[in-house]
């Protein structure tokens, strides 16, 4: 098999890319270790930025997030049994995000790469990347039993935090910056409509929950827990009496309970590998980075980073020069490590860490009196949420 760009993965950023790159002419390829059933079912992201809302409608893949998903113009900080509003268009000159769950940006993107665009193989693993650092890799893959060779004039890693694609950047080359976080997330689905019309970040002394939702009829809450929690060691009654815990106000607000039919862990982890290129392999989305989920980034970040390669290849083709893509890293790494400060501290403004001091205690709750009280604190979530510009 030959193409020009052959993808790693059919996550966000690998089905966008290809979306993207078949609207410029240019043909490629996506190789999906899973089956189809698994990548529009696994549950993740559900907060896209205004630029991300503003990309896949360019795209042609907004028509259905149009009509289902849900325009919010605000979040709600809850500490001290108190509830402060930050309003993002208030604050911003006008953005706002839009809810509208990862699983369903795939399916569209799914549904519009099978029927318009190139091949899109699913239950086909991508064992290695080869020849990177020349001007015809390839990627070795096994599909229906078989190994395969994938002939590229580009490769672009979209396989998420444990792909291949970054293992063929040699180390001496590659520099990683990590932090874990001595907690995670427990997170359920539910079938109840959610309790507020916007999201709620709580921080609480017994540690952070979020209230979040899917759609106007499905709520989706977690809860900060230890580091290696099993899910099933939580009944349901113990997850919904410990969020009515968390989300405590001094008014008489109420957190409605419903049948609970996901349940899952989350580790906290932000991680970025420099350079997101060698040679002519690109890496984007969660193979080059990951962020804590508390500023919501990961998925927008992925979209970033594809937008930036799919312009910068469209400029290759146009005027015969490599400068984007020589420009590749460094421009994704901009924002990237703007996204990896926003969501560090997101985390550890609304996390307890175990064995917190009280002099840390009352760090925190001056932080989040700060935003309360200040409006240039306010504006600077409000940006951060809101999202980066691309350049
Ligand atoms: C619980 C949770 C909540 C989150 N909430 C948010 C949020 O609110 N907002 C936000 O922006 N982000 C959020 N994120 C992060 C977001 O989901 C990820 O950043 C996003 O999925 C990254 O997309 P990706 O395409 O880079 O990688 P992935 O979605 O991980 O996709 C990678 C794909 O590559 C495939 N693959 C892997 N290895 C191979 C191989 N060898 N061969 C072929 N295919 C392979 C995988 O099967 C997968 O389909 C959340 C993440 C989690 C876990």
């Amino acid at each position: 098999m030959r193409t020009t760009v052959g993808i790693i993965g059919a996550g966000p950023a690998g089905l966008l890319l290809a979306r993207l790159l078949h609207n410029a002419g240019i043909d490629s390829v996506v190789l999906e270790s899973r089956d189809r059933g698994y990548v529009e079912q696994r549950q993740r992201a559900g907060i896209l930025e205004q630029g991300t809302v503003d990309v896949l409608r360019a795209a042609g893949a907004g028509a259905r997030m149009d009509r289902e998903g849900l325009r919010h113009d605000g979040i709600e900080l809850r500490f001290a049994r108190r509830r402060h509003r930050i309003d993002f268009p208030a604050l911003t000159g006008g953005r706002s995000v839009m809810v509208y769950a990862q699983t369903e940006v795939c399916k569209d993107l799914i549904a519009l790469q099978l029927k318009e665009g190139g091949p899109l193989l699913f239950e086909a693993e991508a064992l290695a990347v080869e020849g990177a650092d020349t001007g015809s890799p390839r990627v070795r893959f096994r599909h229906e039993g078989r190994e395969d060779v994938l002939e590229c004039a580009y490769v672009v890693g979209c396989d998420g935090f444990w792909g291949v694609a970054r293992k063929a950047v040699p180390e001496e080359l590659t520099q990683v910056f990590e932090r874990t976080y001595p907690f995670g997330w427990l997170g359920i689905l539910a079938d109840v409509p959610p309790s507020h019309d916007e999201l709620v970040y709580a921080r609480h002394d017994r540690g952070f929950a979020l209230l979040s939702m899917r759609s106007p009829v499905v709520s989706r809450l977690y809860l900060q827990v230890p580091e290696g929690t099993d899910a099933e060691s939580w009944s349901d009654e113990a997850i919904w009496d410990e969020l009515e815990r968390r989300f405590e106000t001094d008014d008489d607000w109420r957190l409605a309970r419903g049948p609970i039919t996901a349940k899952s862990v989350t580790p906290m982890r932000s991680h970025v590998h420099e350079p997101m290129r060698h040679g002519r392999l690109f890496l984007a989305g969660d193979a080059a980075h990951i962020v804590p989920p508390t500023g919501a980034k990961g998925l927008n970040l992925a979209v970033g980073d594809v937008v930036t390669f799919a312009r910068a290849l469209e400029h290759r083709r146009d005027t015969g020069s490599d400068a984007l893509l020589d420009a590749y890293s460094a421009t994704c790494l901009r924002r990237v490590w703007q996204a990896e400060r926003f969501s560090y501290e997101m985390t550890t403004l609304l996390h307890r860490p175990p064995g917190a001091t009280p002099f840390e205690d009352r760090i925190q709750l001056a932080r989040l009196e700060r935003l309360a009280s200040a409006r240039a604190a306010e504006q600077d979530l409000a940006e951060g949420y809101t999202g980066f510009a691309l350049e």
